[in-house]
């Protein structure tokens, strides 16, 4: 059902990408997603036609054999994905990240290592920052790096690493200086290479996946670090250029990855309401379809109108960063109106499906447990506000 608001001003290019990704959400997410989620199994064979595709490499330039596409057209493809299953978004989502950290931060020998095999989806990336006793508050991070020979000895506990077990690199954050002052000077992002699918790592051991209310499929881990050794030029940017500036590169990467987070928000909802309309047009409640029932139409317009609102920021978020122009507020008020308005459209979707809305034979009841995660990854609403907030007043210092 093409229910997508026809956006007037896509190049003929990222026309025919997100046509070529709906079709493929079309015809192999949507079909298969509601077994992967029941068995919370990961989707080896979608991944697979994704890397066929190219879509591990989407913003990765050419020179390191990706398709060097812009954000703008990036977080279209994820809309796309998300629209059939946040999961499959979620599987790029953290890889994405960590090609952006390579692509601003990265030594050119960092660079030529890690990023062709990533844009290909031979290797990839997850980005840990959280740990079990902070999220928001990342700069409270206890995860120490310390100096040994030539190496760095890593110890400490991190929480919730989306794609934490089957990814070959984890863009990690750690204190190489527990002591400093402000704190933020103190942290480093090491690239942690490890066996994809291994447990158990010289220094560092991946509990089982966390089991979660949704988001399923892809795993969320725990990484156990034990004096993991890893060489000090695994610092992102190198030692000279990189150690103590772990903190501000997360951020900076952060910024981006709420885009991404947006366009998640957006695909979620254009799904919920594309289902709403199609059942509000089968069901029949006091002799007439519920369609025709106003309080049910009213429904629709206010989700139509979310799900526009939120494509429309999350667009305006993304391309003010491709054109290298400052977009944090922007993109904090894109990942939080964009998050918020996928919870409401799968509410409001659920609730016109009635009983059958909390049935499992439904679609609208795996999209009514996926969409709470995006009003927490890449910062909770509240964080949102709070940057959102804090950068009006210094844009309107008066
Ligand atoms: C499925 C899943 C996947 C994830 N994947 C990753 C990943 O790949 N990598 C990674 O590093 N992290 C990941 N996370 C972690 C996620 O980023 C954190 O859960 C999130 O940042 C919130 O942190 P927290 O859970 O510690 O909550 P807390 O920071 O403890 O917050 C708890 C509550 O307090 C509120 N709060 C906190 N501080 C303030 C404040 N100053 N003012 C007002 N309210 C406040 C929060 O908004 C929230 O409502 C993932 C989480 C989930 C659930």
């Amino acid at each position: 059902m093409a229910v997508e608001t026809q956006m007037q001003d896509l190049t003929d290019e990222q026309r025919a990408i997100c046509d070529m990704v709906r079709r493929f959400a079309d015809e192999q997410i949507i079909p298969n997603a509601g077994r992967y989620d029941s068995e919370d199994v990961f989707p080896e064979p979608i991944v697979q036609q994704m890397k066929e595709l190219g879509l591990f490499g989407v913003t990765i330039p050419e020179e390191y054999d990706g398709l060097g596409l812009d954000l703008t057209t990036y977080a279209m493809i994820v809309e796309q994905l998300s629209r059939g299953w946040i999961s499959i978004s979620g599987i790029v989502n953290t890889h994405f990240i960590g090609s952006y950290l390579l692509m601003k931060f990265g030594t050119e020998e960092q660079k030529r290592t890690y990023l062709p095999r990533m844009a290909t989806g031979e290797i990839r990336a997850a980005f840990s920052l959280s740990e079990p006793e902070c999220g928001s508050d990342v700069q409270a991070i206890k995860t120490t790096a310390k100096r040994v020979g030539d190496d760095y000895e890593i110890s400490g506990q991190k929480m919730w690493v989306t794609n934490g077990l089957l990814s070959s690199l984890v863009f990690t954050l750690a204190k190489t200086d527990p002591a400093a002052e402000p704190r933020h000077t103190g942290m480093t992002c090491f690239i942690c290479v490890k066996e994809p699918g291994a447990s158990e790592n010289p220094g560092l051991i991946v509990p089982p996946k966390i089991h979660k209310l949704g988001y399923k499929g892809v795993e969320s881990t725990e990484l156990v670090f034990d004096g993991y050794r890893t060489p000090a030029d695994s610092i992102l940017g190198g030692e000279q250029a990189g150690l103590g500036r772990g903190f501000s590169q997360m951020m900076d990467a952060l910024e981006l990855g709420r885009v991404n987070v947006a366009a998640r928000g957006v695909g979620i909802a254009q799904r919920a309401l594309e289902l709403a309309l199609r059942y509000s047009q089968q069901r029949k409640a006091f002799g007439k379809e519920i369609a025709q029932h106003q309080a049910i139409q009213f429904k629709l317009a206010d989700m139509a109108t979310q799900v526009d609102a939120a494509r429309l920021l999350t667009l305006r978020a993304a391309r003010l960063k491709d054109a290298g122009e400052r977009s944090d507020i922007e993109a904090g008020m894109a990942k939080l109106f964009a998050s918020e308005a996928g919870r409401y459209c799968v509410e409001e979707s659920l609730r016109i499906h009635g009983g059958y809305g909390y049935s499992k034979e439904y679609e609208i009841e795996r999209l009514y447990r996926d969409a709470p995660l995006l009003l927490i990854g890449e910062g909770t609403s509240e964080i949102q506000r709070m940057v959102i907030g804090r950068k009006l007043l210094q844009r309107h210092k008066i």
